[in-house]
C-alpha cells in the first residue's frame, strides 16, 4: 500500500494525519532499514524541527494497530520499525545490529505444524543472525 491508500484509510477509520506524522508513514515506506524510533525521530526532525520523539512513538502505535508497519523486537535492543506488514524474514548482524530483508518465500508449515499440534496455527516468525559482510570484512582485515 502507498502513503496516500494507507492515509486514505485511516482517515475512513476516523484517525487525524498532521504533516508530521504522514512525514513518519513516507520515511518507512520508502525505507528498508528497518530503523528505530529514534532514527525516525532524527530524519523526521530534519524536516519538521518541531516534532516530538512522544508523537514519533504515537504515530508508530497507531499504524502498528492499524496493521500498516510492523514492530520488531529483539530481546534487550531497541524496536525496529519495518514498513512492510507482510510477514517476511530478516537477517539480523549481531556484530553492528543491521537488519536487512530476506527476499524468499515463506516456509510452508502451518498446516504441518497445526497437524501434529492441534494448534490453529495463525502464524510463524522465523529470524536469522549472523555477521553481515561488512562486519566479517572488517574482522578479517582485523585478524590480519
Ligand atoms: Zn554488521
Ligand atoms: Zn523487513
Amino acid at each position: 500500500m502507498t502513503a496516500i491508500e494507507i492515509l486514505k484509510k485511516l482517515k475512513e477509520k476516523g484517525v487525524r494525519f498532521t504533516p508530521q506524522r504522514q512525514a513518519i508513514l513516507e520515511f518507512l515506506l520508502g525505507t528498508d532499514t528497518h530503523p528505530t524510533a529514534e532514527e525516525i525521530y532524527h530524519h523526521v526532525k530534519a524536516k519538521f524541527p518541531g516534532v516530538s520523539l512522544g508523537t514519533i512513538y504515537n504515530t508508530l502505535n497507531m499504524l502498528k494497530e492499524h496493521g500498516h508497519i510492523m514492530e520488531l523486537s529483539y530481546g534487550d535492543m531497541c524496536s525496529r520499525f519495518d514498513g512492510n506488514p507482510k510477514n517476511h524474514y530478516h537477517v539480523a548482524c549481531t556484530d553492528c545490529g543491521r537488519i536487512v530483508d530476506l527476499h524468499s518465500p515463506l516456509l510452508d508449515l502451518e498446516q504441518e505444524v497445526g497437524e501434529k499440534t492441534g494448534f490453529l496455527v495463525q502464524g510463524h516468525r522465523l529470524e536469522f543472525y549472523g555477521v553481515c559482510p561488512e562486519c566479517s570484512t572488517h574482522k578479517r582485515a582485523k585478524m590480519n
